[in-house]
């Protein structure tokens, strides 16, 4: 704590007992940081709300609009508010501070949550008042030891909901009880910064106890979901006279012109939300079980962005890392930055140790590609640039593909930064380069882009088999690169570059295949590529894969092209009678069959001997059902048929297909 000097100014009592705001740094030389500590967006912002921002560069010698009029009526509208009841400000800090300013003096008190946002103790110290910490159960808000630590002289509670920085969230229920145990005087601030990142049925942010009580104000921000951090924009919806009160002492021109146009149309971007939506819900959940692998951790649930608590390790000095200072808990080797609860009022502990217990691996697997070459924009190479619009994994994506025609669907479809008639142009630059075509050409495509290759680059590929692509393409990865083949095993029977969407990947298995030697961090993170689409990633032998998916794809394939092949060549039934009369199981078959046959010619010459050994055993099985049918037995194939119906349960359970009838289909779905 920092004394005060006598014979100059001073200030109110109690500041210069707060520990100054160590915001998280913003640049590190040399590399690209990823900053969870402020858990800005990775997606940036809605390219709307950067439109209209630009847009605000022509008006620079006008003051704003002082009560922000569009801005307030955009956030009324959304949420179904009144626009009276709203106050922006720079950022939810400011209305927080304002809040405190406003009801806070010498002698009263103010609790606040032990982990909660940080400024809620700045912001009632600065005001001459009393922060009072109540601690938390598992990281999470305590109604509980709130209430016990009210007061006479208690004035305010600040919790955050979901809480920042621990992710975790207390049900409406527990809010109301909160608000019901608070005498009328006391005013209860709902700070829901990240609301819109939770999507469970017992979360309230705020909105329903501030309609219906005088003493209740929600604070919401535009820094997060909406990625416009660097504007400094948020909002209070609250009773009447609060309102009044706020707008009597906060500066008149508080949200700047930009703000207020960018916050408009961010307002009104509701895809760009749902997508923010969508790529935490994937990461959270990868990374939360990630984390759980880990030894010296503990984890609450409920959480809305992860957040871990490590033994040891406070203020980390190991040497690795970008820059060493006390507070930051860092993996700044991989361009992470994560931050620590440390206690800004009375001082921050001190002497910690200072041995690093960074869990290692965490970078590698949430870092985004630089530039994903996408060789090959078909079905799945489609499906992949789309994937990424979606839901990141790259911050750029090139494309090549062999025809004109396909390059032209791709520029229309805007499935890459960047189109290239040549693959070795594609790829430069590309720290991750996936080969998209059918398996008999790419050992040609991989020839024609090594001497392009960029030091360190991961080269995968999509490939339905696994060994002969090791084989054909291996000799082509040049030494400074990492070869890690990859499979997804996710697809439909339609083919080009207008098939793909975006969601081809969700749920559906990616078998990944790395070459002996292979460094783990290569593979973790081509690993985090495909979770970030919603896949899951198993890794396995090649010779083991192709075994597998010669038994659970090719041959379901070959059984599919000849029973159809077959009915249409029958003599005595026609084709339209085929096509007339097709029951439930022909025309599952027939849709199989549908599938592209170079891509099929290409696996099954490429995984010749596996089908070949399932094949075998298959004709065995349909010699000792064709004898079954022959003699009359009904057991035999009762038992067959039983067994084999068991295996469509297990799938359903697995969540890998639905239990709807017709399989789920309807005539729009494309799986
Ligand atoms: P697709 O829709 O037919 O697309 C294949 C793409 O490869 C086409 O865009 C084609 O370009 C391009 N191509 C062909 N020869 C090329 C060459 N020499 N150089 C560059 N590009 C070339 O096929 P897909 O379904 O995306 O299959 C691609 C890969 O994914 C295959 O290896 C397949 O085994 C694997 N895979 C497929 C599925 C599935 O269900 N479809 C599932 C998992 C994995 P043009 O359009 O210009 O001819």
């Amino acid at each position: 704590m920092t004394t005060a000097t006598p014979g100059r100014p001073q200030p109110r009592p109690g500041i210069l007992g707060i520990e100054p705001y160590v915001p998280g740094k913003s640049a590190a030389r040399g590399a690209k940081i990823y900053k969870l500590s402020s858990n800005e967006s990775p997606l940036g912002a809605s390219p709307k709300a950067v439109d209209a921002y630009r847009a605000s560069a022509a008006t620079l010698e006008r003051y704003p609009d002082g009560s922000a009029t569009a801005l307030r009526s955009a956030i009324a509208q959304r949420y179904g508010l009144s626009a009276e009841r709203i106050v922006c400000g720079a950022g939810s800090d400011e209305l927080l501070q304002l809040l405190a300013h406003a009801y806070l003096g010498e002698g009263d008190e103010a609790i606040y949550s032990q982990y909660g946002f940080l400024v809620y103790p700045i912001a009632i110290a600065s005001n001459g008042a009393k922060a009072v910490m109540a601690p938390e159960q598992k990281q999470t808000t305590d109604v509980d030891a709130i209430l016990a630590a009210v007061t006479p002289r208690t004035r305010m509670v600040f919790i955050a909901n979901p809480n920042n920085p621990t992710g975790t969230y207390i049900p409406f229920s527990e809010v109301k009880r909160l608000h019901a145990g608070l005498p009328a005087h006391v005013l209860l601030v709902l700070d829901a910064a990240y609301a819109e990142f939770v999507r469970a049925n017992d979360y309230e942010s705020g909105i329903a106890l501030v309609s219906e009580h005088e003493n209740v104000v929600m604070t919401r921000t535009f820094s997060k979901i909406f990625g416009l951090a660097a504007l400094r924009l948020g909002w209070l919806y609250g009773p009447a006279h609060v309102v009044d009160v706020l707008n009597r002492i906060r500066g008149p021109f508080n949200v700047t012109t930009g703000a207020i146009l960018a916050g408009v149309a961010a307002m009104e971007d509701q895809t760009f939300v749902d997508k923010a939506v969508a790529h935490n819900s994937t990461w959270l959940s990868w990374l939360a079980a990630e984390i759980g692998k880990l030894r010296n951790h503990r984890h609450a649930q409920r959480r809305q962005f992860p957040a871990a608590q490590f033994s040891g390790c406070e203020a980390c000095t190991c040497g690795r890392c970008l820059s060493a200072g006390p507070g930051d808990y860092r993996a700044a080797h991989g361009g992470l930055w994560a931050t620590p609860c440390a206690p800004p009022v009375g001082g921050r502990r001190r002497g910690q140790p200072r041995r690093c217990r960074r869990p290692q691996g965490i970078h590698v697997v949430t870092k985004p590609f630089e530039k994903v070459a996408i060789l090959g924009l078909g079905l799945i190479g489609s499906s992949i640039s789309h994937a990424i619009r979606a839901y990141g994994g790259a911050m750029s994506i090139s494309g090549h593909a062999k025809s004109a025609e396909t390059l032209k669907a791709a520029a229309e479809l805007k499935l890459a930064d960047t189109l290239h008639a040549s693959a070795a142009d594609a790829v430069k630059g590309a720290d991750l380069i996936i080969l998209c075509a059918p398996v008999g050409v790419c050992a040609a495509l991989a020839a024609s882009i090594k001497d392009a290759v960029a030091p360190g680059a991961i080269i995968t590929d999509v490939g339905s088999v696994k060994g002969a692509i090791i084989r054909d393409v291996g000799p082509h990865v040049p030494p400074h690169a990492y070869f890690v083949p990859g499979h997804p095993i996710a697809g439909t029977e339609q083919s080009g570059p207008r098939s793909g969407f975006a969601e081809l990947f969700q749920n559906r298995w990616c078998i990944l295949t790395p070459v002996d030697g292979t460094p783990p961090e290569r593979v973790a993170a081509l690993e985090a590529f495909w979770r970030g689409f919603g896949s899951n990633v198993e890794i396995m032998g090649a010779e083991h894969h192709d075994l597998v998916l010669a038994m659970t794809s090719h041959l379901p394939h070959l059984i599919a092209y000849n029973s159809v092949a077959t009915a249409a060549d029958l003599e005595k039934v026609t084709q339209s009678e085929v096509i007339k009369f097709s029951a439930g199981g022909f025309r599952d078959l027939t849709r199989i069959a549908a599938s592209d046959p170079t891509m099929w010619r290409d696996v099954f010459l490429n995984n010749r001997e596996a089908v070949l050994e399932m094949l075998g055993r298959f004709m065995e099985e349909m010699s000792m059902l064709q004898r079954a049918i022959r003699w009359g037995d009904g057991e035999t194939l009762f038992n067959l048929f039983s067994r084999a119906r068991e295996v469509r349960r297990g799938i359903i359970a697995a969540g890998q297909d639905t239990a709807a009838p017709n399989f789920g289909r309807t005539p729009d779905r494309k799986t």
